[in-house]
């Protein structure tokens, strides 16, 4: 079986990594790698290859810092011209970026089957243009993979029980990620009981930078609350330009770091502050808190349980949150994104396909 896979941003290759990985495992699974280009900085893309072992791309198409529409049109573009030279059995995508989508339009008018992994997640905010980007790609899926109950019952209650495609809870593949890293001996806790302890902070999202306000009382509240604890921020390049000549921070910042440091700074931080949706799963699995600096969450079941806070943009929310959060004691023994089985469920279903065809 040919699989086509369309990744072009951070948190993709993240994903794939572990999907990629069990693919290969399977013997039947032969992947192409399709890197749009959207993310191209070496400690943004090169690192996790690297790091995690993806296998390297076959084609890269170098599409970035345009607009969305240019972004997006111009990988529809390419993105057709690989699917009808491979001519693959799966076309498949990640998460909620443009090149998600991309891939899924090129496929589905090619009358391409595709695949969608962290399908049905819904933040209910459509001026996200994440939130544009997983609801077009999800009603143009053939098989969605959801990561939990919330993203299923969301699809249910848009109706997809009555569009032919196939709905796979199977869990969240970054938690296998993070078992698999932890099997891997690849994360060490700081044991030194006096180590200094620290928040763990990342910023990226259009609503937090390109909204100045936004920007402005994001980071006069990190300032703030930098007199208490230390921060570890690694900035990422969107931030990066916008906070240029526009802000005194108190704080040292640090370029984004690869996939291990993070997974250490995740197991020995106190708390972790975000927007990123991401990293606000990743607490939860290395059982720290989360203040996640939005109005809404496509990971409710964090806020349910009382792992995450949603903060919103105002300074004295996100400082308050912080204090509370900071204090909060949390059991974490639930299961809330699987058994740690995400990619295999993944397999089995294609495989199921497969044998079905070969009939
Ligand atoms: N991440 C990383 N290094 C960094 C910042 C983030 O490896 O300097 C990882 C993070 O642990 C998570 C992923 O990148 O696995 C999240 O990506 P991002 O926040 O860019 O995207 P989102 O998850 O919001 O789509």
């Amino acid at each position: 079986m040919k699989i086509l896979t369309i990744i072009g941003a951070r948190p993709q290759f993240i994903k794939a990594a572990i999907v990629s990985k069990k693919m290969k495992e399977s013997n039947f699974i032969s992947e192409i790698i399709v890197h749009t280009g959207q993310h191209f900085d070496l400690n943004m893309d090169k690192i996790f290859f690297d790091e995690l072992s993806i296998p390297a791309p076959k084609y890269n198409l170098g599409i970035n810092s345009v607009s969305h529409g240019e972004m997006t049109g111009r990988m529809i573009i390419e993105i057709e011209k690989i699917i009808l030279l491979e001519k693959p059995d799966f076309v498949l995508v990640y998460g909620d970026t443009n090149s998600t989508l991309a891939g899924a339009l090129a496929a589905k008018k090619l009358h391409m089957k595709i695949i969608h992994v962290e399908a049905g997640l819904r933040s209910f905010n459509m001026n996200m243009p994440e939130e544009i980007n997983r609801i077009l790609t999800d009603r143009i899926s053939d098989i969605l993979f959801c990561p939990t109950q919330t993203s299923v019952n969301n699809l249910v209650q848009e109706g997809y029980k009555n569009f032919g495609c196939e709905i796979v809870q199977n869990g969240d593949v970054m938690y296998d990620l993070a078992l698999f890293m932890q099997k891997m001996n690849s994360v060490k806790e700081d044991d030194k009981k006096d180590s200094k302890k620290f928040v763990l902070c990342t910023i990226h999202r259009e609503e937090s930078t390109d909204n100045i306000k936004n920007l402005n009382s994001i980071f006069n509240a990190l300032n703030r609350i930098s007199r208490e604890v230390d921060i570890f921020l690694p900035l990422h390049p969107r931030t990066k330009a916008k906070l240029k000549n526009n802000f005194n921070l108190n704080f040292k910042t640090h370029e984004p770091v690869g996939y291990f440091q993070m997974a250490n700074l995740l197991a020995n931080c106190s708390l972790v502050i975000t927007d990123s949706g991401g990293l606000q799963k990743e607490a939860f699995f290395y059982k720290k808190n989360c203040v996640t600096i939005r109005e809404q969450t496509e990971w409710q079941e964090l806020i349910n349980g009382g792992f995450n806070m949603l903060s919103g943009y105002d300074e004295n929310d996100i400082y308050n949150s912080f204090r509370e959060m900071i204090s909060r004691t949390n059991n974490f023994n639930v299961d809330l994104y699987g058994n740690g089985n995400a990619c295999q469920i993944i397999v089995n279903t294609l495989l199921r396909y497969n044998s079905q065809n070969s009939k």
